[in-house]
């Protein structure tokens, strides 16, 4: 059985899945404590888009790349605007948004790669990041699913993706789904509701009535959504950690009204 845990390498705790790491697939998705930044960013956010300092994200993000061995400058970030754009990243990528937001691949919000020494990143406060392994092919992806990315299947979308370019077959194919904002605090209206029944008409269990709205479950969402495209139910580890209950341990959009940092998901073939 795949398990993920928390790991802590000098003062930074992170969250992998060790079997991926035995077998060269660096992991992480990093908590929000032992960084540089100040104020509402303090102190490990990764994004240079929030408004914090910029030297302050990019001491923190060389500093967590440093404890996972791998190359700062190699880091490749999207803009993430919440769509279903899917970027194969291969090495012209290299770098791209490491140090400066506006040379972030655009208009993205999963990337693959087959390409060892590649870190692919993104970031977070309440969205889901899922990650996925192709160990056969030994392709990797990352993908940025809120509840807007969920509507428009960008999970479902990245794995059609890697078995179109790479060959990647859904039977191989490993995927975690991270921490972010779980059904204990996704709250939404009744008007999103009413989208959520229409897109996922057969989901068991995914929206709990509340007075004045619906609990919302989005990994169990996106859980139910590969399972439907093939992925297996032992092929996919989810973590219960939720960022809004938790901010003690993770930044959260929703519950620090929009003004906090974002913990960052990273994912890198060694070899
Ligand atoms: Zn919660």
């Amino acid at each position: 059985m795949i398990k993920w845990l928390e790991e802590k390498q000098q003062d930074i705790n992170y969250i992998t899945i060790p079997e991926w790491q035995e077998e060269g697939i660096a992991n992480l998705f990093t908590l929000r404590h032992s960084g540089n930044s100040e104020g509402v960013f303090a102190s490990l956010n990764m994004a240079l888009h929030v408004g914090d300092n910029a030297e302050d994200v990019i001491n923190n993000r060389k500093k967590v790349l440093d404890i996972c061995d791998l190359n700062f400058a190699n880091l490749v970030c999207c803009e993430q605007v919440h769509s279903d754009s899917i970027c194969i990243v291969d090495s012209a990528g290299r770098g791209k948004g490491a140090t400066c937001f506006k040379e972030a691949i655009k208009g993205t919000d999963a990337l693959i790669t087959s390409i060892p020494n590649l870190p692919l990143a993104t970031f977070y406060a309440d969205c889901f990041p899922i990650y996925f392994y192709d160990k056969v092919h030994r392709v990797i992806a990352i993908a940025h699913s809120g509840w807007k990315g969920t509507i428009k299947d960008i999970g479902v979308k990245t794995v059609a993706k890697m078995i179109s370019h790479f060959n990647c077959s859904v039977n191989d194919i490993q995927v975690f789904i991270g921490p972010g904002i779980q059904n204990c605090c996704f709250e939404i209206n009744k008007g999103l509701a009413k989208e959520v029944l229409y897109k996922f008409p057969h989901f068991k269990g995914i929206l709990l009535a509340r007075e004045k709205g619906f609990l919302w479950d989005l990994p169990n969402t996106n859980r139910q959504a590969l399972l439907k495209i093939g992925i297996k139910a032992e092929n996919i580890i989810m973590c219960p950690l939720c960022t809004s209950c938790h901010t003690d341990k993770f930044f959260s959009y929703r519950k620090e009204n929009g003004n906090t940092g974002r913990m960052a998901a990273i994912i890198s073939l060694r070899y």
